[in-house]
């Protein structure tokens, strides 16, 4: 019997093995657009794997609960996932990431009934386990649903902070490792975890309402890797190693994330976490502006700039996405080439409302990969580039983020736009972006506003030049 179950014991092991080896080669395909659905593909197959696995594997009494899960879970993830719009991928990501933190936080409780129900003491590192899980967890949950909240613009975007909030963090903290060790010392004191969850409960909150709405790319991909990290404690706690890889996997792609989401616009990561940089989005510090103040053209102006034009630089964003011109932009653009025109993307680490949305955007519409330029492999091109063309773009290219100092965009890499011989910005208003800053390039002597939707704007620029 014993060899059965060692036997048994080594398959899931291997299997486990190979989902692993799927889960990491998924990771490094999703590293570029050309082989990130092949990555997503590969990451599917190890999931399958270790689900599959883990089912037949452990010891399940019933499989009741189990079915009537995955149907109901697995029914409302496909309709959500199917009817989001692709502008509203960040804060469905920011609710999975958040649902992940909280089935942590579930299991382990439901683990400790198990263990505290049992009479012998469960070792100190399960209790541990237990309390990390949970901490994590809960702090992941309650975090994502602010975050969810401020991007759907349910809750204002500006920081929301008090005097002593810090200390309050610090003093959650110490609270809980204080219960976590009297929990070692009795396991049955059921309260001391349910304490734990309140306080964790308030950390997550207060965790995210000091961060600006700028920063919010960097906090959903942070959440993106506590979820992991809550995955992995758990995993821990059910002696599964499969949770253990998959939990650490998440964990550490997801502060390399953010690491390079920090990078790119210029700030430490504690200066995200502490320094409440940012303004309300929806009320922003702006004027709204002076359209006397700007120089307006039409769709046949932008016609005529075009076909002078030999090289031009695309920056999508945000309001690309809004409008879902990626198509039509495409058409342009492979109209303008026709024409012996020169036509690159450049592409923003932070442009859209989640990293790589752009790529995503842009690959759906067939753009060739070749076309598309990280920001520091294009930056320098702009000087040499007779036009500029933002379609939808706003923060990423505000050349107050190099010189206003008061500016919660000040430091950010910038595209440099300006730097271009012309420059012309497609968007419906004078409005600020997501930081809710104005952009003093609207008024440059060289930019040339074409007031619209960036779908209707660019149907209206390549119907002017089929015509000519
Ligand atoms: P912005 O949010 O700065 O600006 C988008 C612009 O698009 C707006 O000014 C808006 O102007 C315009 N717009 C909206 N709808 C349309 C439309 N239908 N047609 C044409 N234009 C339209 O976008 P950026 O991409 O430049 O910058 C991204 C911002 O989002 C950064 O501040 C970044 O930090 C933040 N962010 C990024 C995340 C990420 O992971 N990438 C996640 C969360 C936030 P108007 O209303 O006048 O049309």
């Amino acid at each position: 019997m014993s060899e059965l179950l060692d036997s048994k014991q080594i398959i899931v092991y291997f299997v486990y093995l190979i989902a692993s080896f799927f889960f990491i080669l998924g990771l490094k395909k999703l590293g570029s657009p050309k082989t990130a659905r092949r990555g997503n593909q590969f990451a599917m197959i190890g999931m399958l794997l270790a689900i599959v696995m883990t089912l037949l594997n452990e010891q399940i009494l019933d499989y009741t609960y189990i079915i009537a899960g995955l149907i109901v879970g697995g029914a409302i993830g496909a309709v959500v996932a199917k009817k989001v719009q692709m502008t509203s991928m960040p804060e469905m990501v920011a609710l999975f990431n958040g649902f992940g933190g909280g089935s942590s936080t579930f299991v382990a409780y439901s683990e400790y009934m198990r263990v505290s129900s049992e009479a012998t003491a469960p070792a100190n590192d399960v209790t541990i386990s237990i309390v990390l899980s949970v901490l994590i967890g809960t702090v992941t949950f309650f975090g994502s649903l602010i975050a969810f909240a401020k991007l759907q613009g349910i809750m204002r975007g500006a920081p929301i902070t008090f005097k002593g909030q810090q200390v309050v963090n610090a003093l959650g903290l110490v609270a809980i490792a204080v219960l976590g060790y009297m929990l070692t010392g009795d396991y049955t004191q059921e309260q001391y975890l349910l304490i734990i969850i309140a306080i964790s409960t308030l950390l997550g909150i207060l965790a995210v309402i000091p961060i600006g709405g700028a920063d919010m790319p960097v906090v959903i991909s942070l959440l993106n890797s506590y979820s992991g990290l809550a995955a992995a404690a758990t995993g821990f706690v059910l002696s599964n190693n499969m949770l253990i890889i998959a939990g650490a996997l998440v964990g550490a792609s997801g502060l390399i994330l953010t690491q390079i989401m920090c990078k790119a616009m210029n700030r430490s990561l504690a200066n995200v976490l502490f320094a409440a940089v940012g303004t309300d989005d929806s009320t922003g510090t702006s004027t709204r502006g002076d359209r006397s103040k700007v120089t307006e053209y039409t769709p046949e102006d932008a016609a005529m700039v075009f076909e002078a034009a030999s090289s031009i630089l695309i920056v999508p964003g945000y309001g690309l996405a809004v409008s879902q011109a990626q198509h039509i932009v495409h058409e342009l653009a492979t109209m303008l080439q026709d024409r012996n025109i020169k036509v690159r993307y450049a592409i923003h680490p932070v442009a859209g409302r989640m990293p790589g949305h752009m790529n995503v955007l842009l690959a759906e519409a067939n753009v060739p990969y070749d076309l598309l330029y990280e920001m520091d492999e294009i930056n320098e091109e702009f000087q040499n580039t007779d036009l500029a063309l933002i379609l939808g773009a706003n923060d990423v290219v505000n050349p107050a983020a190099r010189t206003d100092k008061d500016s919660p965009l000040y430091g950010m890499p910038i595209l440099n736009v300006d730097y271009a011989k012309s420059v012309m910005i497609v968007k419906r208003s004078l409005s600020p972006g997501f930081a809710g800053v104005d952009n003093p390039l609207f008024y440059a002597d060289k930019t040339m506003m074409l007031f619209g939707d960036a779908k209707d704007m660019m149907t209206a620029v390549v119907k002017e030049l089929k015509d000519s």
